[in-house]
């Protein structure tokens, strides 16, 4: 049996696929003249298996009639694989400069894309990923490194893998899967949310999945008790069974408040919106009795691709968001690029520390007209529901006015070409760097609300990575200091009249919710199934008393002791 950390609940059971990156070494070592033919021999033939894979990925596609861009994807891949230059220039370093051929095709490409990396045409650029796919793909098939293509999994299986990415699960195909495991992870990487906010069980921070379990095993994952069985005998998958059924019933218990206000037995009402990374999530936001979008992730609608959605492709977008949601609102944040979410077609340099450098509205300085692109198609479709605007990671009253002038300028632009727009849409920001929190009292006056960003504000507050398992134990929301910018935050934005809300994981964590309502938040946003669960506990609490409570919690020195006081307070209520 495997443990971890439990990020997303439920049960399932079937056979699981181990999916591994592996790495990659390349022998750089001159071969013999009598082993030349022989990794010719080796280039043709796995550069023909590399084609006839991609084909029958192609093919698959097809027959799922999946989105013709990742169909043509494939074919641009076919071609640049059966590229005569390509064959030219692989064939000329084996016999003259002796490389191997997996070292050869590697140099090629290599040099292929260090040649785009300098041109200035961004069409050429958008290219690199393609290159760096067709390179991966044919040196493995060299190696005999095993291939999984995440975007075809096909049958209905529990993933395991060492890590994944937010790009990784967004290209898995979620209906496929029943339960994700990883052997890395923390409660609040961005994969961990994802997962969440699509419902799927998921245990990371496993250690070693990726070693416990074979391809093809017959598992039990049981995220609502951190446990993860590998062939399990009868008389666990019984007590499976049982745990299973008290918790689809408690589930159905909780979807009946799903009509009933989020509001404490002192009549205090707060507001509970969803948080979601694309149109699809808009489902379970309708199914759960969310109140709005609190937050609209809008980078996923960015990553796997090879070049940025079009003015026009967003504001499809949003404007369906916005007609389906409306009369309630939805806050779209602004592309929050970097940290831990990565495009190819942007200008970001490799960085030693992602997380602190070219990230979210800092990306304004290489690619401007991405912003503004994302500014006024979220201003067209404006006039189609409630929309508002959100900037990430902001530290400072110049970002903010600076980011007030280029909206200006784009509801300029639009006027200009005869567009209609919510002229006066609301704009907000995201508290989420101390610097942020520490100056909450001059941006208040400069937006219309404030929304807590609490996983950044924790991994910048504490200094702890909030990906890094090997530092969960740092990462802690309901540290004073945490809590004590929290606090402040608050009372800032109401002092200016502005309203705050919570977008962070921390919303959807009910033993934190007594908290959160008696620091005064007037909206709590989070993943769309937690919301049963976080009204529930709303409901039973007093906002006078929870005020009071709060008051006492945030004299406190250590998260220990305020955890213990929680826990005291939640006994007694
Ligand atoms: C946050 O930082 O709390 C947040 C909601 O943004 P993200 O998780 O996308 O960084
Ligand atoms: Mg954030």
């Amino acid at each position: 049996m495997v443990k971890g950390i439990p990020v997303s609940p439920g049960i399932v059971s079937g056979k699981c696929l181990i999916f591994k990156k592996e790495k990659i070494t390349i022998n750089y070592q001159k071969i013999s003249k009598d082993q030349i033919l022989e990794e010719i021999d080796s280039f043709y033939k796995n550069r023909k298996k590399s084609v006839d894979q991609i084909q029958s990925i192609k093919n698959l596609l097809k027959i799922k009639k999946m989105d013709k861009e990742k169909r043509e994807i494939f074919e641009g891949h076919i071609m640049l694989i059966e590229d005569e230059e390509f064959e030219k220039e692989v064939l000329s370093l084996i016999r003259e400069k002796h490389y191997c051929a997996s070292a050869a095709v590697t140099k090629v490409i290599d040099f292929q894309i260090s040649k785009l990396q300098e041109i200035k045409n961004e069409y050429l650029k958008n290219r690199i990923s393609d290159f760096k796919d067709i390179q991966e793909r044919i040196v493995k098939n060299i190696l005999k490194i095993p291939i999984v293509n995440l975007s075809i999994i096909s049958k209905g299986v529990v993933l395991i893998a060492e890590d994944l990415s937010p790009s990784d699960i967004i290209q898995l195909k979620m209906d496929k899967i029943i339960g994700l495991v990883t052997n890395h992870g923390n409660q609040n990487s961005h994969f961990s949310i994802i997962a969440r906010s699509m419902d799927i069980p998921t245990i990371v921070g496993t250690g070693r999945a990726t070693e416990y379990f074979k391809t093809d095993d017959y598992i039990v994952l049981d995220s609502i008790n951190n446990r993860i069985y590998k062939n399990p005998s009868s008389e666990i998958i019984e007590k499976i069974k049982k745990i299973k059924k008290n918790y689809l019933t408690w589930k159905k218990e909780l979807n009946n408040l799903r009509y009933l206000p989020a509001i404490t037995l002192d009549n205090r009402r707060i507001i509970l919106q969803s948080n979601v990374g694309s149109n699809e999530d808009i489902e379970l936001v309708k199914k759960n009795g969310s109140e709005g979008i609190g937050l609209y992730r809008t980078e996923f609608l960015f990553m796997n691709r090879s070049s940025p959605p079009t003015e026009e492709e967003q504001f499809q977008t949003y404007k369906k968001a916005a007609e389906i949601m409306n009369p309630k609102p939805i806050i779209i944040r602004t592309i929050d690029i970097g940290g831990d979410k990565f495009v190819s077609y942007m200008k970001i340099p490799k960085e030693d520390n992602p997380f602190l450098g070219l990230r979210a509205i800092r990306i304004i300085r290489n690619e401007e007209e991405i912003i503004l692109s994302q500014l006024r198609a979220i201003l067209r479709a404006s006039n189609f529901g409630n929309l508002k605007i959100m900037f990430p990671m902001v530290i400072s009253l110049e970002e903010i006015m600076n980011l007030k002038n280029k909206l200006s300028f784009v509801k300029n632009q639009l006027n200009c070409k005869k567009y209609t727009f919510k002229e006066n849409i609301e704009i907000g920001i995201m508290i989420e760097t101390p610097s942020a929190a520490i100056m909450s009292k001059e941006l208040a006056r400069e937006v219309d609300f404030f929304s807590i960003g609490t996983n950044d504000l924790i991994q910048y507050t504490l200094a702890v990575d909030r990906g890094n398992q090997s530092i969960s134990h740092l990462y802690d929301p309901l540290s004073p200091s945490v809590l004590r910018l929290m606090k402040m935050v608050i009372s800032n934005a109401h002092y200016e009249g502005k309203e705050v809300g919570i977008c962070g994981e921390l919303a959807s964590d009910e033993f934190a919710t007594v908290v959160l309502i008696g620091m005064g938040l007037d909206k709590l946003s989070m993943n769309s199934t937690s919301i049963p669960r976080v009204k529930k506990q709303i409901r039973k609490l007093k906002f006078q008393e929870s005020k009071e409570f709060t008051e006492n919690i945030l004299k406190m020195s250590s998260s220990r002791s305020i955890r213990l006081e929680i826990k005291r307070f939640l006994r007694r209520s």
